[in-house]
C-alpha cells in the first residue's frame, strides 16, 4: 500500500482548521501572543518637539560666533524640566535651561548641551543661573527631536499575525494602546495512551516507563501559544480512551500520542473510526509513520506516533503549522536553513527527519548527526539543534551534500 506523502497529509490536516476569533487583553499580558489586527499610529511620535540633551535651548543664529575662547553670554529666561510646558516664547538673544525629553520652547531652534556651556554642573537641584556662557556654535535643529520624525500619524506600526515581542509591547505603550487585540489561544486537549505509562512522581513498577510525551508535547504546545486541556494517560482499552476524550468537548484540537500502530492494543484509530471520522492513518515519513488524522465527534484529532522522538517530530511537521493557522500567525512555523553533511546518510526512501547538530566553520554551516536515529532515542534530540529533512525517494546522500534543516528553538 502506498503511503500518503507528508505534504498531502499536511494539506489535508490544515484544511480542517480556521483562524480563531480574537479578543482584547491587557498590554502587559500580550507578549508572545499573535496580534489580531494591524496597529496604525493615531499620533505623531515624538508627539512634540523636545530636547535630546540636558542643556540650553536657544536660537542657533545667536551663537554662530561662540567658541571656547569667545563664549557668548545669554540670559536664562526659563527652566523646563521633562513633563513641564515652557512658559516663555524665546526671543532673540535668550536661552532657557532644558532637560532631556522636555518640550522645546517656541522660538528656540537648537539645544546646546550643558557640556558646552559654563553650567556644566548637573548636581541635582542646581539653581537656575541668571545667564549662561555658550562655548560652541550650534547647528539649526541640533539636539532637537522633532515632532513626527519617528512615526507619523496614520503610519502602519505592527501587522496582524505577528508574534508580539518585548519591543513591540514597548511600542504599543508608546502609542498608548492599553488593550491589545490578539487571537484567542487554541485549546488543545492532550492525551497520552499506553498501559505502560506511569506519571512521573510515582515509583516505576516492573515493565513500566514514565510518560514522556505529556511533557514534551505540553511544552511545545505552550511555546506555540496554546492552552492545554490535560487528559492525562489513558489505558489501552477503547473504553479508557473514550472516557478520556470525553473531557475534550471544548477543544479546538485533540492531540494524542501512541496507540496508533499495528499493535494488538492500539485502539486509537478504532475509536476515531467509530466515534467520528478517520481521514488517514499512515504517512510516508520517518519517524512517525503511524500518524492518524480525523475527527472525534467533529473535533479535529491528530494522533501522533508514540515513541518520544516520533511524537516530537510529528508535532513539528503537523501540529505547529496547525497552531499557526488557528492563530492567524503570519510567521513561518519553522526556521529553515541549509547545511552540509559531515558524514554520508542512508535513508529508506520515506521523508526523513534526522536529529543533527549544526555548527559554523569557515563561513560554512555543517550538520553532524547526534547519534543513532531510533525513534525512542530522545537523547539524540536533546543533543540536536536542528532536524535535517531528507526528501522522499532519497536513499543515500554523500558527505558534503547540502540538505535542508529546521532549527529547533
Ligand atoms: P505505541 O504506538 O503505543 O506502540 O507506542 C510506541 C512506543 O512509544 C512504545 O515503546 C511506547 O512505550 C512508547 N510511548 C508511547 N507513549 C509514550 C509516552 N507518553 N511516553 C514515553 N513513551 C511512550
Ligand atoms: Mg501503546
Amino acid at each position: 500500500m502506498s503511503l500518503l506523502p507528508v505534504s498531502e497529509a499536511l494539506e489535508r490536516i490544515l484544511a480542517s482548521f480556521e483562524k480563531l476569533d480574537s479578543l482584547h487583553i491587557p498590554l502587559k499580558d500580550s507578549v508572545g501572543r499573535i496580534l489580531a489586527e494591524e496597529i496604525v499610529s493615531a499620533t505623531d511620535l515624538p508627539l512634540f518637539d523636545n530636547s535630546s540633551m540636558d542643556g540650553f535651548a536657544l536660537r542657533a543664529s545667536d551663537v554662530t560666533q561662540a567658541g571656547s575662547a569667545t563664549p557668548i553670554s545669554l540670559p536664562v529666561v526659563d527652566d523646563i524640566p521633562a513633563g513641564k510646558m515652557p512658559t516663555h516664547h524665546l526671543q532673540v538673544g535668550e536661552a532657557a535651561r532644558i532637560m532631556t525629553g522636555a518640550p522645546l520652547p517656541p522660538g528656540a531652534d537648537a539645544v546646546v548641551p550643558v557640556e558646552e556651556t559654563d553650567f556644566n554642573n548637573r548636581a541635582p537641584g542646581a539653581a537656575l543661573p541668571e545667564s549662561v556662557q555658550i562655548f560652541k556654535a550650534a547647528n539649526l535643529g541640533a539636539n532637537i527631536r522633532k515632532r513626527g520624525t519617528d512615526i507619523q500619524h496614520g503610519e502602519s506600526i505592527l501587522h496582524a499575525g505577528q508574534r508580539l515581542r518585548a519591543q513591540d509591547l514597548g511600542m504599543l505603550a508608546m502609542l498608548g494602546v492599553a488593550d491589545v487585540p490578539v487571537c484567542r489561544k487554541p485549546r488543545v486537549a492532550l492525551l497520552s495512551s499506553g498501559d505502560e505509562l506511569t506519571p512521573i512522581g510515582q515509583p516505576l513498577t516492573e515493565g513500566k516507563i514514565y510518560d514522556v510525551n505529556s511533557y514534551t508535547l505540553g511544552a511545545l504546545l505552550e511555546a506555540a501559544g496554546c492552552e492545554i486541556i490535560p487528559l492525562g494517560v489513558a489505558a489501552d482499552t477503547p473504553e479508557a480512551i473514550k472516557a478520556a476524550l470525553y473531557s475534550a468537548k471544548d477543544a479546538d484540537l485533540i492531540l494524542s500520542s501512541a496507540g496508533v500502530s499495528m499493535g494488538s492494543f492500539d485502539f486509537i484509530k478504532d475509536v476515531i473510526e467509530k466515534e467520528g471520522k478517520l481521514n488517514f492513518w499512515r504517512i510516508n515519513m520517518r519517524p512517525g509513520k503511524p500518524l492518524t488524522f480525523g475527527h472525534y465527534q467533529n473535533i479535529p484529532f491528530i494522533g501522533l506516533a508514540g515513541n518520544p522522538v516520533s511524537a516530537f517530530v510529528g508535532f513539528m511537521v503537523f501540529v505547529r503549522p496547525v497552531v499557526e493557522k488557528m492563530l492567524g500567525s503570519s510567521q513561518q512555523a519553522q526556521i529553515v536553513v541549509r547545511a552540509r553533511l559531515t558524514e554520508p546518510i542512508q535513508s529508506d526512501g520515506r521523508e526523513s527527519y534526522l536529529r543533527a547538530y549544526l555548527y559554523h566553520e569557515n563561513g560554512q554551516r555543517y550538520a553532524k548527526l547526534t547519534g543513532h536515529q531510533g525513534s525512542g532515542n530522545l537523547f539524540s534530540m536533546v543533543q540536536a539543534n536542528a532536524l535535517l529533512i531528507i526528501p522522499p525517494e532519497v536513499k543515500s546522500l554523500p558527505t558534503g551534500a547540502e540538505v535542508t534543516a529546521w532549527l529547533l528553538e
